[in-house]
């Protein structure tokens, strides 16, 4: 543990702009990401805290609002503009691969030699700023190397390969070969589909999430073309759930997205992107016929799959196309209610769309009581 050419007072002096602790005695670090972002000169996105004791005393006196993890031993603490997450220090062990694990009470050095890769496991006291490192970890994060802990780390937790794949990606740093074959043997096999889809929501939201998708594409029945990838995200609009876009694109297997226990709406793109096609017709209503009620994502992704200008034309222009006419229109004019109100109005911006009427409300209702049924 220790050593090596990195100062802990860069990491304290960026902890100052959050609130001060009262760790009433127990011992405290800052750990994991925050550690290590801080020490390689890049801005820290979130604090990670590890307390010999009562994570849940620590969060509290942090004075924010407050949510205990009873059964994890964590708290989160939250404020104005800041976040803090506290973990009782533990030791972990995996009761069978994939499984989560059981932890106990531990010390501090205990907990960084549970933790994923090397880079991770990097803590500083908070009273004395004292730097805690697994063994290579200082060198591994000046040399740009992934390295897990122990050679059972991707068995007894195979969200690790997605992290490895994250970080490699993020950092632009590369496993050393011990790890790379770890890893290459490693696969996904006994994760449940919950916690792979957990773990792939973060991968989706990584700077370049189709290049992380990329590194994991033997494991995963992905098939990803990032040409192809990044074409669909350059035409999804803002508002698009790219995550669940890229997902569905990218997947192979209907059954497994399925598994991965994504919420209703999110399953329903991610199924929507991987079926997306361009119709054999692309005139304003063959589109209207074939992408209305469709996500926006999969209109995205039938795009960049050989149909550019008319996903441009649906997103930018057509899907926006309404009749000023509605059914009360017609009915005062004297038309049954029924299916036919539907009819009628279906034809008549099937017609809008195509160009054919011009005119507001006067020219619709007209070509509305005259189309046949
Ligand atoms: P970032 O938030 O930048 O992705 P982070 O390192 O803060 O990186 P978190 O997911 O917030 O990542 O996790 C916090 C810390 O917890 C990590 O730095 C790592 O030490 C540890 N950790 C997280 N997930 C695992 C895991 N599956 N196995 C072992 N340790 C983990």
């Amino acid at each position: 543990m220790g050593g090596g050419a990195f100062d802990s007072g860069v990491v304290l002096a960026a902890l100052a702009r959050y609130p001060p602790l009262r760790a009433g005695g127990a011992r405290v670090a800052v750990v994991g990401g925050f550690v290590r972002d801080t020490l390689l000169g890049r801005d820290p996105h979130e604090v990670d805290l590890v307390v010999e004791g009562d994570a849940a005393a620590l969060a509290r006196s942090l004075g924010g609002e407050v949510v205990v993890h009873e059964p994890f031993g964590t708290a989160t603490a939250t404020g104005p503009g800041w976040r803090v997450d506290v973990a009782m220090a533990r030791r972990e062990r995996y009761p069978a691969p994939g499984a989560l694990p059981e932890v106990a009470a531990a010390s501090i050095e205990d907990d960084l030699a549970r933790r994923d890769f090397t880079v991770n496991a990097i803590a500083v006291t908070l009273s004395g700023g004292e730097l805690l490192a697994a063994d290579h970890a200082l060198d591994d994060l000046s040399g740009g190397v992934l390295r897990v802990l122990h050679e059972r780390s991707f068995i007894d937790d195979p969200t690790r390969l997605v992290r490895l794949a994250r970080y490699a990606e993020r950092l632009r740093f590369a496993a050393d070969p011990a790890t790379e074959s770890l890893a290459a043997q490693a696969g996904f096999a006994t994760l449940s589909g919950a916690r792979l889809g957990g773990e792939l929501r973060l991968a989706l939201a990584e700077p370049d999430p189709v290049a992380v998708l990329a590194r994991l594409a033997d494991k995963l029945p992905l098939a990803v073309e990032p040409e192809f990838a990044r074409e669909a995200l350059a035409l999804a609009p803002a508002e698009s759930d790219r995550a669940m876009l890229l997902l569905g694109m990218l997947s192979r297997e209907e059954a497994w997205l399925s598994g991965l226990e994504l919420t209703a709406r999110e399953l329903e793109v991610a199924l929507a992107c991987q079926h997306a096609r361009v119709p054999a017709e692309v005139t304003p209503s063959a589109l209207w016929r074939a992408w209305r009620g469709l996500p926006i994502e999969a209109v995205a992704v039938a795009g960049a799959r050989g149909g550019v200008d008319a996903a441009k034309r649906w997103i930018g222009e057509l899907r926006q196309v309404r009749l000023e006419i509605g059914g009360d229109d017609l009915i005062a004019a004297g038309i049954a209610e029924g299916p036919e109100i539907g009819r009628r109005l279906e034809r008549t911006l099937v017609a809008k769309l195509d160009g054919e009427l011009s005119g507001g409300h006067e020219a619709e209702l007209a070509f509305a009581l005259r189309v046949q049924d």
